[in-house]
């Protein structure tokens, strides 16, 4: 459907590593102040002063976390630039940096690395971090890609998930499940495009959905608007495998309890749309559908009143007692234990 069909195929041999790892990085300069040296040594040299550093690493492997049928290499390369700097943002952190690492078959040419390094760039361009080193490989079959993100925080910003007390409120930032959804369509697409490969398809009533899913964002932002409104979040994580399964991580390591409501949880009205298209339940979707890539926190209760009505944030509940479990509050007024099904288990289960 979106497949590229490139003219021009450079094969992989023709520059060997070396080669391609310069003709990938060449263009690559660095901005912030703290890294003192980039690519071009044994090793990059980073100095954070008096900040804490924060360091979190992703493998994504096709065919197991990607498709690239619908998934082109520029959005890829973006998206996993994103993921990675999400975890960063989780930790009320500023991110500053990444290394790359990347193994491809020689079923690749230069030039989809060159896609894929554009969207690597791009992403890292929007997020002010600078490239600062990676290894370039090859592979047997397929495409694996690593990304590590560096960050600096303040010690007395940083925020854990452990840190939620049974008085907290739970907060979520923009709206959840539509990056599922938007998966859901690109998958449905494909099967139509295997069967028509001339089918042109008409995405406008999917256009946000499969935007969350082909080109998320972190919330970078959200550091900065907490600190504003003088607000720190008592515990903190970013939406990435479902709401339900962030809340129980967040629940748990923190010896609480929690009651999400139903009616709270912020949807986008396209995911409305498509869920009764796809007669999928949208409260399913919301809270098992992941990759939303939005951040979950708790905040003191006396903190409500800085928070409230801010359009960025949604508090879709409240913590409890260890003892009184962790719930979803149905718009019935029923009370259902939150499982941590995650975004795998609700594609097996909707395969069913
Ligand atoms: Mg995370």
């Amino acid at each position: 459907m979106i497949e590229d069909k490139n003219q021009q195929r450079t094969s992989l041999g023709n520059l060997g590593e070396f080669g391609l790892i310069e003709h990938l990085t060449h263009d690559i300069t660095t901005s912030n102040p703290g890294t003192l040296k980039g690519i071009g040594d044994d090793a990059a040299v980073l100095d954070f002063k008096d900040k804490k550093v924060v360091v979190s690493t992703d493998l994504l492997v096709e065919g197991v976390h990607f498709d690239l049928a619908y998934m082109p290499l520029k959005h890829l390369g973006y998206k996993a630039v994103v993921v990675n700097v999400s975890d960063i943002c989780a930790m009320n952190a500023v991110p500053t940096q990444i290394t790359v690492s990347i193994a491809v078959s020689n079923r690749f040419p230069v030039e989809a690395l060159d896609e894929l390094y554009d969207g690597i760039k791009h992403a890292a361009k929007i997020y002010g971090v600078d490239i600062v080193g990676g290894d370039t490989t090859s592979s047997q079959k397929g495409m694996i890609l690593s990304i590590t993100a560096i960050g600096e925080a303040d010690a007395d910003a940083i925020t854990y998930r452990n840190g939620a007390t049974s008085t907290d409120l739970l907060v979520v930032t923009g709206d959840v499940g539509a990056a599922y959804m938007g998966l859901k369509v690109l998958e449905r697409e494909k099967q139509v495009f295997q069967v028509n490969p001339q089918n042109q398809p008409d995405l406008d009533a999917y256009s946000y959905l499969i935007e969350r899913q082909l080109k998320p964002e972190a919330r970078r932002d959200i550091k900065e608007i907490l600190k504003a409104l003088d607000v720190k979040p008592t515990a903190m994580i970013d939406v990435s495998d479902g709401l339900s399964s962030e809340i129980i991580h967040i629940a748990k390591q923190s010896g609480v309890g929690c009651n999400l409501y139903e009616e709270k949880i912020p949807v986008d009205p396209q995911l409305i749309n498509v869920c009764e298209e796809f007669n999928i339940d949208i409260t399913t979707v919301a809270i098992n559908g992941g990759e939303d890539y939005e951040l979950l926190f708790t905040i003191k209760m006396e903190d409500f009143e800085k928070i409230k009505g801010n359009p960025n944030f949604t508090i879709i509940g409240h913590m409890t007692q260890e003892s009184e479990g962790i719930h979803l509050i149905t718009r019935a007024n029923t009370k259902i234990p939150l499982k941590a099904r995650g975004w795998n288990a609700l594609q097996n289960e909707s395969e069913e």
